[in-house]
C-alpha cells in the first residue's frame, strides 16, 4: 500500500503567497502553488505527484467533457490555535468519493490512499492555511475521464486532482433562498446522491431565475410530486421546529450526503436534542414559519458552513424568519464545531486529521 511518503512532490519555483490579498479573497478565485495529480491506466492508479499548480493538457475528445464522467468533493483544512494544520473528516470525503465512483463507472480510490492524498497535499500547502478568523483552505479534490475516445463506454483512463484555495466566508450575509417547484434537481434513481459535476450544470438555470428574483439559492423539492424539500444548492437544509431538529432523509438517493449536516446531528444528538431525519413536507415549513413554530432554518456544507436562512420564497410569498440572533441551536452548533476545528474545543468525536 501506497503511503504518503512515496509521495513524489516537485517544488514550485517560487510560492506567490505574498500576492494574495487576504482581505478581498473571493471564494475559490485564488489558487495555492501546487496541485497533486493522480493518473489511472491500464487497471491501475499510478503514484501520486504534487506537481506546481497550472494546467492541463487536454485532447479533444476528453471523454468526460462530452458524456459527464466527472465528480468532485469538497473539504477544508484549518489552523489551529497551537498551530497545527488539520483537515475536517476527510475520512468521511473517500467514503463518499468512493460512493460517487461507483455510481459513475469510474475507477474508486482506496480511502486510505485518499486521505493520505489529501493529508500530504495540506502539508505541502500549510503555509496557505491562513489562522484569520474565518479563514480556511478549501480543499478540491476532482477525478474525471480521459480516453480520447468519442464512443459512449466507461473510460479506461482518468485522472484525480486536488487543489486549493485560501478562502473566507462564503456567504457574507444571511441567505434567502426559494422553493423551486418545476425544475429538478435529481431524480429517483439518478445521481443526485453522487457529487457528479453534471448535477450543477442541470441546476444553472433554474438558480439563475432564483437569482433574478432576488434568492440566493433555491430550495429543491422531490421531482416526483414537488411537495417535499430536499437541499439547496450544495448545502443540506435543517430546520428546528418546536425545539427539534429536523432535516429531510437520506433515503432517498436524491439528496446529497453531507458531512456538514452528518455533524450537526450528531453534536445535537451529544446534546441530548431530538433530532427527526424524515420527509419533511413543504407544507410543513410553510405552516411551521407563520405559526411560529419553526424557529429556525439554516443550511449546512463545507463552503457555507452553517448559512442562517432569513427568507423563504414560496410561490409569490416570501415568508420572514426569525432573526439569526434569536437562534439559539443553528449559534451555538455553528461556534462549536468551529471551536472544534480550531483546537478551541476539544476533539471529542475525532474529527481532525493532523496534515502538519
Ligand atoms: C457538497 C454538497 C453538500 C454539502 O456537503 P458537505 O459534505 O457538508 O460539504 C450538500 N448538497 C450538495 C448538492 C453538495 O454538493
Amino acid at each position: 500500500m501506497l503511503v504518503s511518503n512515496d509521495i513524489k512532490i516537485t517544488p514550485t519555483e517560487k510560492s506567490r503567497i505574498n500576492e494574495i490579498n487576504w482581505d478581498t479573497l473571493v471564494f475559490g478565485k485564488e489558487f495555492t502553488d501546487h496541485m497533486l495529480v493522480m493518473n489511472y491506466a491500464n487497471g491501475t492508479w499510478n503514484a501520486p505527484e504534487i506537481v506546481p499548480f497550472g494546467n492541463l493538457a487536454l485532447h479533444p475528445a476528453t471523454s468526460a467533457l462530452h458524456y459527464g464522467q466527472a465528480l468532485f468533493e469538497g473539504l477544508k483544512a484549518y489552523r489551529q490555535v497551537n498551530g497545527d494544520v488539520t483537515v475536517f473528516r476527510p475520512d468521511m470525503n473517500a467514503v463518499r468519493f468512493k460512493e460517487s465512483c461507483e455510481r459513475m463507472c469510474m475507477p474508486v480510490i482506496d480511502e486510505e490512499l485518499f486521505i493520505q492524498t489529501i493529508l500530504k497535499f495540506v502539508e505541502t500547502e500549510k503555509n496557505w492555511v491562513s489562522d484569520r478568523e474565518g479563514y480556511a483552505l478549501y480543499l478540491r479534490p476532482f477525478m474525471f475521464a480521459t480516453d480520447p475516445y468519442v464512443g459512449i463506454r466507461p473510460s479506461e483512463t482518468y485522472t484525480f486532482v486536488i487543489f486549493a484555495c485560501p478562502v473566507g466566508q462564503y456567504y457574507s450575509e444571511p441567505v434567502r433562498v426559494k422553493i423551486e417547484e418545476h425544475y429538478t434537481r435529481a431524480a429517483a434513481g439518478g445521481v443526485g446522491r453522487a457529487k457528479v459535476a453534471g448535477n450543477y450544470g442541470a441546476a444553472m438555470y433554474p438558480a439563475k431565475l432564483g437569482q433574478n428574483e432576488g434568492f440566493h439559492q433555491l430550495l429543491w423539492t422531490d421531482g416526483v410530486s414537488h411537495e417535499y424539500i430536499e437541499e439547496s444548492g450544495t448545502m443540506n437544509v435543517m430546520f428546528v421546529k418546536n425545539g427539534t431538529i429536523i432535516t429531510p432523509t437520506e433515503e432517498s438517493d436524491t439528496i446529497l450526503r453531507g458531512i456538514t449536516k452528518r455533524s450537526v446531528i450528531e453534536v445535537a444528538q451529544h446534546w441530548g436534542l431530538k433530532v427527526e431525519e424524515r420527509k419533511v413536507s413543504v407544507k410543513e415549513v410553510i405552516e411551521g414559519i407563520k405559526d411560529g413554530s419553526v424557529t429556525e432554518m439554516f443550511g449546512a456544507g463545507t463552503a457555507a458552513t452553517i448559512a442562517p436562512i432569513v427568507k423563504l420564497g414560496y410561490r409569490d410569498e416570501v415568508l420572514e424568519l426569525p432573526p439569526v440572533e434569536t437562534r439559539e441551536f443553528s449559534n451555538k452548533v455553528s461556534q462549536y464545531i468551529t471551536d472544534i476545528k480550531l483546537g478551541k474545543a476539544e476533539d471529542i468525536f475525532g474529527w481532525n486529521f493532523k496534515a502538519s
